[in-house]
């Protein structure tokens, strides 16, 4: 446990927040649910092309400049929901291969996004013990903050048997922003009615979650899963930089204490 800028000062904490995938939810197991549903692909529509070439092609499709910040363009304003970029990216994929996709292609593929998402995915084995000592505290909020839209983290939540255990899920489909912009924090805080200095934000992404929980005066804990040197100029902004979510428990019960 990295400590960094912690104030002595004692906060009066009322509501946590997660981010969701990639924090409680293990990417690998995304990646998995991609290679079925690209396996799904290449047998249906009888491609020649290596399943990881057809993973690599579609992840690269779906996660859109302004989801990823990869190159965000200030001017672009609009929101496009993961399911909008997940119905493009299809079409662009079998593009490749001088396929145009019928409607009927479109809902097989949506039943096989879900379908192999709900076979896949996994929590982190840590998040029931987080989730079950934070609710050991009637007075704690306890959120979701995510880039994800609004009926896939519901469904998600349902099957992974979750969805009530948490006070709040703020999605940017319904707030029509990505993290890091505002809205999204500033719609969560207020679900959980408190101000952004009583809050903590936790999550693996320094841009998004570290970065936006800190323009609210959030206290942030960092899951610097890959140990990335964030590149950017300023020094780091978190309050805590762990590696593993299992490390997150003992800061929790320093700062609650
Ligand atoms: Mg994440």
């Amino acid at each position: 446990m990295e400590k960094i800028n912690y104030s002595e000062e004692k906060t009066k904490f009322k509501a946590i927040f997660f981010d969701f995938g990639g924090t409680l939810m293990d990417t690998e197991s995304d990646n998995f649910a991609h290679l079925a549903m690209m396996k799904d692909i290449i047998h249906k529509f009888k491609l020649t092309i290596p399943v990881e070439d057809l993973v690599a092609k579609y992840n690269s499709l779906i996660f859109t400049k302004e989801m990823t910040l990869l190159d965000p363009d200030p001017l672009v304003q609009c929101f496009n929901p993961l399911r909008e970029s997940t119905k493009k990216a299809f079409i662009r994929l079998l593009s490749e291969f001088r396929i145009t996709p019928s409607s009927e292609d479109f809902s097989w593929f949506e039943k096989i996004y879900l379908k192999r998402h709900l076979e896949f995915i996994k929590l982190f084995p840590e998040t029931f013990t987080l989730i079950n000592w934070i609710r050991k505290n009637p007075s704690l909020h306890l959120g979701i903050i995510s880039d994800i839209d609004h009926d896939y983290m519901d469904f998600q939540f349902k099957a992974l048997g979750i969805r009530d255990l948490f006070d709040s899920i703020t999605t940017s489909e319904e707030v029509k922003a990505y993290k890091p912009k505002k809205q999204i924090f500033q719609t969560a805080l207020y679900k959980a009615g408190c101000k952004g200095k009583e809050a903590i934000i936790i999550g693996d992404s320094y841009t998004k979650d570290i970065q936006g929980g800190k323009k609210m005066l959030m206290t942030t804990i960092w899951i610097n899963k890959f140990q990335a040197k964030n590149n950017l100029e300023s020094k780091d902004e978190a309050d805590y930089t762990v590696h593993h979510l299992k490390e997150v428990l003992p800061i929790l019960q320093q700062l609650l204490k």
